[in-house]
């Protein structure tokens, strides 16, 4: 017998008939002597109508008031299920947030899980009955007892964590498709079904899986390891299972972390080697890292920021004991790029620098929260740390530095974002089982914005003052990617500063930046929208050699250019043109084999 939280959402729960569909499959289970919670979303697209609602009263409606207004979905349909439910016979009691004891902050509109009582349900469930509990919302901390909802999609995080709370064996996320795909079907139509994915790997995926999974509730999973699966409610299909590491013996106050970064970690033992002025055309990085990968060198960051007339440049960085090979297949390779025509008044050129540090944080809570990257680079210049190469993914913003300033790196940052656990020394490379595929998905962004600014001073501070400003506004920064060339302008070294933002916000922050241009001595702030960025998610390519190869030549044999690199640990993101977003992601998913025969039925 299993104590088991099964979520449902809008859809699976759209019409009297889903609702009566619903029931069947939870008392079959309960009849087979499990203990069950489940969570339920508002019915079909309720929540929708009622935005829609409030807007047509307000233009900018309270959110105390959304509160009210958005908890009431839930309110509908966990009262119908119950019926449904006592009509087949099986005991039911359908309890709102605040009945259960759902805990939250007393931010309306985006509340976090503080913590949940489990008294009511445990003596519920003692007697037989399924709770049925209204998902999205909670009562605040506050004397008031306000209600609270968590966030748009958030019903999958109170499931999590009522998972967490109660030590449930497993929670069932139950939706409108059959689990997590490969990509977007709608794009490739030869997407596959997963059978497993990581948390970690799904949260880098999150512009990819949000739809179908609330990162928090990956996070909750994660932090309290609650096996957890995502399944189709139509079918018995067994769905994806997104595995969670072993459970670890948390508090479970402050369920929901309030904090965006829960690790700062560092690896000295890194040195960089940087090509200049490799000509600006496809096939160019496939060439450079199919060689590199041929030599079985493994490559950790990679960085191509925004080109520059016909030449881009390219840095990566290995580990320490590598180097003279990295360095000797660059030197070899660095000839046969330049021979390209227009390049030939220009000299490439490989530099290496063995002295260098990685620091970065990480942690799911900075996913759509402007201002943590903005943060990170306030701490270290405050600290007088200048900042050679910034890389960022989902749920990581790394930094490479002089390895001289990496203790007061790592203090700096462990005092900004009070972190008490002791900082994280480099991950061994986890060996590969045969389980984990060094790619487990490939998600394209088309709704991204590119902005770079030329010579930007090359001193510390610059960047905490370019995206501290952006953070002030409440702009959203994804890729920042900070190149290697240095120009020289008025006796001051300079380098160009490249990141993407949300399409809608490209041209504010453009007008923001061109007006701190002057004063602040940078360079032409430039705007381009027409951009896509496609990233692979695995990680099984810790340690693989050739992973990042694989993905450029599948570019370049389509003549796809590449703009910009930028990498984590388990996933490497290229921005390319806009027009060729879809077949890059078509192309990168078909070169890892990842494409099937069969088409995953999912509704439009
Ligand atoms: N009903 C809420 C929404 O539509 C919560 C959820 O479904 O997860 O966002
Ligand atoms: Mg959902």
């Amino acid at each position: 017998m299993a104590l088991i939280v099964q979520k449902y959402g809008g859809t699976s729960v759209g019409s009297v008939e889903r609702i009566q569909a619903v029931a069947q499959r939870v008392s079959q289970t309960a009849q087979l002597g499990n203990s069950i919670v489940v969570v339920v979303s508002a019915m079909g697209k309720t929540t929708d109508g009622l935005v829609k609602l409030a807007n047509e009263i307000s233009q900018n409606p309270c959110r105390r008031e959304m509160d009210m207004l958005l908890s009431t979905g839930e309110q509908v349909s966990i009262a119908l299920l119950s019926m449904a439910l006592q009509e087949v016979g099986q005991p039911a009691i359908s309890m709102t947030g605040a009945q259960v004891g759902i805990v939250t902050e007393a931010e309306h509109t985006r509340a976090r899980i503080l913590k949940i009582e489990t008294g009511r349900l445990e003596r519920c469930l003692q007697q037989g009955k399924v709770v049925v509990v209204a998902g999205f919302q909670g009562i605040s901390s506050t004397e008031e007892l306000e209600i609270t909802t968590l966030g748009r999609g958030g019903s999958d995080t109170s499931a999590v964590a009522l998972a967490a709370a109660l030590r449930a064996d497993f929670c069932e996320i139950y939706t409108d498709v059959p689990g997590i795909l490969t990509t977007d079907p709608r794009l490739v139509p030869t997407a596959q079904l997963m059978d497993e994915i990581t948390c970690d790997e799904m949260l880098e995926l999150a512009s990819l899986g949000a739809k179908v999974l609330h990162p928090r509730a990956v996070e909750i999973a994660r932090n309290y390891g609650v096996p957890l699966v995502v399944r189709s409610s139509w079918t018995n299909e067994p769905g994806t299972w997104v595995k969670a590491p072993p459970k670890s013996e948390r508090s479970l106050i402050n369920l929901e972390l309030a904090r965006p970064v829960d690790d700062v970690e560092f690896d000295t033992n890194q040195a960089r080697v940087a090509l200049l002025r490799v000509p600006d055309r496809p096939g160019v990085a496939a060439q450079l890292f199919g060689e590199i990968a041929s030599q079985d060198v493994d490559v950790d960051l990679i960085i191509q920021s925004i080109h520059e007339g016909n030449s881009n440049d390219i840095a990566f960085t290995v580990m320490t004991q590598i180097l003279n090979q990295a360095e000797a297949v660059a030197s070899a390779i660095a000839p046969v790029l330049r021979s390209h025509p227009q390049a030939e008044a220009e000299e490439a050129e490989v530099m290496v620098q063995p002295n260098i540090a990685k620091v970065s944080i990480a942690g799911a809570g900075m996913i759509g929260r402007p201002g943590v990257a903005a943060k990170m680079f306030i701490a270290l210049a405050d600290a007088g740390v200048n900042i050679q190469m910034i890389s960022t993914s989902e749920v990581k913003v790394s930094c490479v530095i002089d390895s001289e300033d990496c203790d007061q790196a790592v203090a700096a940052l462990r005092q900004a974002f009070d972190i008490k656990s002791s900082p994280t020394p480099p991950t061994p490379s986890a060996p590969s089982t045969p389980h984990t595929p060094p790619v487990r998905g490939v998600a394209l962004d088309m709704k991204q914005a590119r902005l770079a600014i030329r010579h930007v001073p090359d001193v510390s501070g610059m960047a905490a003052k370019i995206f501290g400003l952006l953070a002030d506004n409440n702009v959203s920064v994804d890729t920042i990617i900070q190149s290697q060339r240095c120009h020289i302008v008025n006796g001051l070294p300079t380098r160009d500063i490249a990141f993407t933002v949300t399409g809608a916000d490209g041209e504010s922050a453009q007008q923001m930046l061109q007006q701190a241009a002057a004063e602040c001595g940078w360079g032409d702030v430039i705007l381009d929208n027409a951009i896509a960025k496609v990233s692979i998610v695995g990680a099984g390519m810790v340690g693989q050699p050739g992973i990042a190869a694989k993905m450029f030549e599948a570019l370049a044999q389509h003549q796809i250019n590449i703009q910009m690199i930028t990498t984590s640990e388990i996933k490497i993101s290229c921005v390319v043109d806009e027009h060729q977003g879809i077949k890059a992601l078509q192309a990168i998913h078909e070169a890892f084999g990842l494409a099937g025969s069969e088409k995953v039925e999912v509704p439009a």
